[in-house]
């Protein structure tokens, strides 16, 4: 009997621990979706919708969305357009400069199936290739009303953790995503970030 009892208390301690850990982890989630700081950084055409989106017209600040300047300060890149292998070459740094947990949003046709520059032959066609994204933001030019509806949906992905989160499908699925790299860019091919910083084989 007594050690049934303490059988029972132990299992009501692990129970109390399991509510207690889900409630910080829904607190820490809420913040995390609360606090978007987002990378102040445009391609594309796509980049003319953030200035009203940010200011005092649209205020999204309501939603607990500021801007950076910095990529080690942002966990929100937003690659808001048509991409050239130039400029993808510096999104890829930026995000992998940001700290995790970090979301990428992609706004605008041309990071979903190349859009309006579907047969380019200096834009690339599906930004997912590269790096992983989080929301897509379609439409040519998406309104910031659509911007902000990307920012709530993925609020919610945040609230919701039981999804994997493109930060931690970059890290599992990083060979794929280095590979498609390095496909492109042959041989100019940025080192990866862990090699050329941190001195570790990406
Ligand atoms: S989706 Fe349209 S608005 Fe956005 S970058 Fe492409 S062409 Fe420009």
């Amino acid at each position: 009997m007594e050690y049934g009892f303490i059988e029972y208390e132990k299992d009501l301690e692990n129970q109390e621990l399991k509510s207690t850990q889900s409630v910080v982890q829904k607190a820490i989630n809420w913040f995390r979706s609360h606090s978007m700081f987002v990378l102040a950084y445009g391609t594309g055409c796509g980049a003319i919708e953030m200035p009203p989106t940010f200011t005092s017209r649209y205020d999204i600040e309501r939603l607990g969305v500021v801007g950076v300047a910095t990529p080690r300060q942002a966990d929100i890149l937003i690659v808001s357009g048509y991409c050239s292998p130039k400029t993808l070459k510096r999104v890829i740094r930026s995000y992998e400069q940001m700290i995790e947990p970090k979301y990428v949003i992609a706004l605008g046709s041309c990071t979903i199936n190349g859009g309006m520059y579907w047969d380019s032959y200096n834009t690339i066609k599906q930004l997912d290739n590269y790096i992983p994204v989080d929301m897509f933001v379609n439409g040519c030019m998406p309104k910031p009303e659509a911007l902000i509806e990307g920012f709530v949906s993925l609020q919610k992905n945040i609230l919701d953790d039981t999804k994997e989160a493109g930060w931690q499908k970059y890290k599992n699925n990083y060979e794929y995503y280095f590979e498609n790299q390095k496909k492109l860019f042959k041989k100019n091919i940025t080192p990866s970030f862990q090699e050329d910083f941190l001195g570790v084989n990406g």
